[in-house]
């Protein structure tokens, strides 16, 4: 008999199910998927660790985050440095002195400020009231000029965000283009945290290591009846469900179905041993169709780019898509219809005193990985007390 069942084997499952098993409980792990990991999954082909749901790229500044995963596999020193192609021009990511250079053949900081200065006063003026007050940037567009200038945005971000939210600029919240970086230092890399990499041999790998000695069964839907109520044969009396798949479906969609931004990836295996060089790149024009391109091969090192170890390499353009139910749930989307629904499926779930809600699709919730991280471990440390 099982003191917990964990539904789903992602990154959340995963880390609650060891910390409940070092602690001295006995946990079944589930998972409807014929394979562990969630959408961290990456799948070995020809030699290659695919990101089988999307590029994932692990990065926190959370050292106890950092740690933990350590404990499990040793990490790369992978560091994201996307590259723009718009119409076959090519820049750096995020936008930097390279990037900067390559635009506009500035080669100082201090000539960058300048034209980005030049370009932003031009956005001001059309913000600008007659008597002489300036709105704040209201959307997306406006916000992107009064960081970085028309040039930039014109050529690296209008197309790709088009593309992306399936909506022009204009129409879009103007704090998602507040995620990027914007430095006038020669650095490319994406992200801002202290660590980042990918783990050596593959994230499902590494989920592998952290559910060595659980019981795991995998091809098991918990949401079929019949399914379901075998499994909680097998749990204890005073035993408890830590659920991570969608909170909606759980209760079956009684008020309503949650919205997802959705992703769709087509992956082709090429018989030559370098595609683009890098393992993303942003396509920024509005006329191609897909967003980017990953190139599996480049998360990792010692893959020689002659082809001397791997003479194929492996590509997935990436479409984004409006998501319809059946489809797979990537993004949450938080907008303030969905924020409402959640929230009445929140009072649904804190009623079910039995069953732990968790992760990105059990709490509907934007988590990047480390975060995901952070709140099992919280999560589960309540748990234990
Ligand atoms: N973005 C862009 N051009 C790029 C990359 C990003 O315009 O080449 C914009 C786009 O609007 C995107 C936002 O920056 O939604 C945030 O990018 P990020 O990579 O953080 O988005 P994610 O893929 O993580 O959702």
């Amino acid at each position: 008999m099982y003191d917990y069942i964990v539904v789903g084997s992602g990154l959340y499952g995963a880390t609650f199910a060891r910390e409940l098993t070092n602690a001295g409980k006995k946990v079944l792990v589930i998972d409807k998927r014929g394979n562990i990991a969630g959408n961290i999954y990456t799948e070995k082909q020809e030699g290659i660790n695919v990101h089988k749901y999307g590029a994932h790229i692990f990065h926190t500044n959370n050292k106890k985050v950092w740690d933990y995963l350590n404990q499990f596999i040793d990490f790369n020193r992978f560091t994201n440095s996307p590259v723009a192609n718009f119409k076959g021009e090519l820049y750096s990511l995020p936008f930097n002195m390279y990037t900067f250079n390559k635009m506009w053949g500035v080669v100082t900081p201090e000539e960058a400020k300048a034209k980005i200065e030049e370009q932003r006063a031009e956005g001001e003026k059309a913000r600008t009231n007659p008597d002489g007050s300036v709105n704040p940037p209201a959307n997306l567009e406006e916000q992107a000029i009064s960081l970085v200038g028309k040039d930039i945005y014109e050529k690296l971000i209008k197309g790709y965000t088009m593309k992306q939210w399936g909506r022009a600029c204009t129409e879009l919240p103007a704090f998602i283009i507040k995620r990027l970086p914007v430095r006038l230092t020669f650095d490319n890399n994406y992200f801002n945290a202290l660590y980042q990499g990918i783990p050596m041999g593959g994230y499902t790998q590494m989920v592998a290591n952290m559910l060595e000695g659980i019981d795991v069964r995998l091809n098991l839907d918990y949401l079929d009846e019949a399914t379901k109520k075998s499994l909680l044969a097998e749990l204890k009396e005073d035993g408890k469900v830590v659920y991570t798949g969608p909170i909606d479906a759980y209760f079956n969609y009684k008020l309503g179905t949650l919205e997802y931004r959705s992703v769709r990836f087509e992956n082709e295996t090429l018989d030559i041993p370098n595609f683009q060089g890098n393992a993303a790149v942003n396509y920024t024009d509005s006329e191609t169709p897909w967003t980017r391109i990953i190139e599996h091969k480049w998360f990792e090192f010692g893959k020689d780019e002659n082809g001397d170890d791997i003479p194929k390499t492996i590509i997935s353009k990436e479409y984004s898509s409006e998501w319809k139910p059946g489809d797979e749930p990537y993004y949450p989307v938080n907008d303030a219809k969905n924020s409402k629904l959640y929230e009445s499926y929140k009072e649904l779930a804190d009623k079910e005193s039995n069953v732990i809600f968790g992760g990105r699709l059990g709490e509907y919730k934007y988590y990047d990985m480390d975060a995901v991280v952070a709140s099992a471990l919280d999560r589960v440390e309540k748990e234990l007390a």
